[in-house]
């Protein structure tokens, strides 16, 4: 009998539906089809890869009533979050659609030959090409847009890499809904079978079994620092190592001036509640580290904080192994040396359903790096309050806080002059810098970058997993060298057929 997947409500603890797990030879068929469609023309074809990506959004669109239910009995967000996300996802796969019709994912560069530079130059011309096969890993908390159809099968199909996915087991019919309609519009389309594969499992050996796969190129991971580095472990050790695009957990730690206690400590405790809490605190870019100025200004601004977080109702929590691992964080939290626990309440409720309640600690930032717990990140409804010394001192606590995707700092106008070390500091650890704001909400933008340093992400955040750039990931740099016009890629021949942006020597040419 092969094996299932339970889909659970986390609201209840229930069951609610089977799906079949994948096997081995799912994998291996799934992977023989990406294979055989990297290499078909029509996959090749910027426009039609354009309409595909609109024709997911639209189909999905269409199922929207239907996708945000299960979603929402399987994962116990909301609605209303769901339906955000359900078009920042549709939104998302329209956006790099726009991309390929400007062929602005090409990066085009052009360098005509100088016979007279020494030594003489020849004509290098350089585009880029999709990598082959990719393997998308999603992340729990995000059904839709960290998911089947989310940021990273968008960006890779856009790039013309046929996606095989691994369906998260946390909301398997979610998933596998969403891979049918992917499915439909790649047939709909006349785009070879194997472009989108869809592969549900929750035995790590079917996963790690396509991360294994020969002809697997490259993997897009959301999800957990352990599990992220367990996939960047499982690829380095391959014959043939690829990369791991892995988007992992992150303190995105807050910095508060005592100039901005001064002048919006409401404002600030609202927006940072508001952050920590809401969704059960499950977001990647939740603020789990909050710095505030010790002194009587930083104190009455912590009890304000730990009030309001006090007050909200108990969250439900995605699944059972993230109300475990909550646990599991917050008693090492509890019991480390020099942590202070500020909201009454029990975090972990043990009744029906996985729920938390959202809890607030204070330690001395001081303490970071050599208190262990203190630099774990606690994915819940919970956050540390770091009490610091001066600027400096908190700008210290940030470099030792390591890679994030985000840092964030609130101040006023006149801190500004002495905040420069720290936000060279914020800088140098955090793929973003936010100012008085909340690093929760990540825009899908051009110049947008999620990611960040080790641990926050697997390559140093040289890359981003939302905005348009992350279809780059997926893309290798080819250049030709003095090679006759009839042979170039179109986006590289004289007179610009494509009408794309592209650099001829050195000037951006529109
Ligand atoms: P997760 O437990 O790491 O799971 C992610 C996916 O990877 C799941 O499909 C999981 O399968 C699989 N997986 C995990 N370890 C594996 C291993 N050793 N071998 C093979 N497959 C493995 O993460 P999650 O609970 O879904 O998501 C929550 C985490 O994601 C948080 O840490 C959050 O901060 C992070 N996150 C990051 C971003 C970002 O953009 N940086 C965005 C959203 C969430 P199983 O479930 O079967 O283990």
């Amino acid at each position: 009998m092969s094996a299932t997947i339970k889909a659970v409500d986390p609201r209840t603890g229930i069951g609610i539906a089977e799906y079949p797990e994948a096997t081995r030879d799912d994998v291996d068929a799934a992977v023989a089809a990406a294979t055989s469609a990297a290499t078909d023309p029509a996959l090749a074809d910027p426009a039609r890869r354009a309409a595909l990506l609109r024709a997911i959004a639209q189909r999905l669109q269409q199922r929207e009533d239907q996708i945000v239910a299960l979603a929402g009995s399987e994962s116990g967000l909301p609605p209303a979050r769901l339906q955000g996300e359900l078009a920042r996802t549709t939104g998302q796969l329209r956006a790099f659609a726009d991309v390929l019709d400007r062929g602005a994912h090409l990066d085009a560069i052009i360098d005509t030959a100088d016979p007279a530079a020494t030594p003489p130059r020849p004509d290098i011309r350089r585009t880029t090409v999709p990598i082959g096969p990719v393997a998308v890993f999603g992340a729990s908390n995000f059904p839709l847009a960290f998911s089947t159809a989310g940021g990273d099968t968008a960006s890779a199909l856009a790039a013309g890499c046929p996606v095989v996915v691994k369906g998260h087991p946390a909301h398997p019919g979610t998933s596998t809904l969403v891979a049918g309609e992917i499915a439909a519009a790649v047939a709909d389309a006349g785009l070879p079978e194997g472009t989108f594969g869809h592969v549900l499992a929750a035995d790590h050996a079917i996963g790690g079994a396509l991360v294994d796969h020969p002809d697997v190129r490259a993997v897009a991971f959301t999800g957990s620092g352990a599990g992220g580095r367990a996939l960047m472990d499982r690829a380095a050790a391959r014959p043939v190592p690829i990369p791991v695009f892995a988007e992992m957990g992150s303190l995105n730690p807050v910095v508060v001036t005592e100039a901005a206690i001064d002048a919006r400590t409401d404002a600030i405790v609202a927006a940072l509640t508001g952050a920590i809490a809401n969704f059960g605190g499950q977001l990647c870019t939740k603020p789990g580290l909050v710095l505030v100025p010790e002194g009587d200004a930083g104190s009455a601004f912590t009890d304000a904080l730990a009030a309001a977080i006090g007050a909200r109702e108990r969250e439900v929590l995605l699944a059972q192994p993230v109300r475990d691992g909550l646990g599991r964080g917050l008693q090492a939290l509890e019991s480390a040396p020099g942590v202070a626990k500020l909201t009454d309440a029990e975090a972990i409720d043990r009744g029906a359903g996985f729920h938390a309640r959202p809890s607030l600690y204070r330690a001395a930032a001081g303490d970071l790096g050599t208190v262990g717990t203190l630099g774990e990140e606690h994915f819940g409804p919970a956050a540390v309050v770091l009490t610091y010394t001066s600027i400096e001192d908190a700008a210290a606590a940030l470099v030792r806080a390591g890679g994030q995707l985000t840092a964030t700092v609130h101040a006023q106008p006149q801190d500004h002059q002495q905040l420069q070390p720290l936000i060279d500091a914020a800088a140098r650890v955090a793929g973003r810098v936010v100012f008085d704001g909340v690093p929760t909400g990540v825009a899908v933008t051009w110049g947008m970058h999620h990611g960040g340093p080790y641990p926050a992400a697997s390559d140093g955040g040289a890359h981003t997993s939302v905005g348009m750039t992350a279809l780059r990931r997926f893309q290798r740099p080819v250049a030709f060298q003095d090679a006759p016009q009839e042979l170039l890629p179109p986006e590289l021949r004289d007179g610009n057929p494509m009408r794309i942006v592209r650099r001829v020597d050195g000037v951006l040419e529109t």
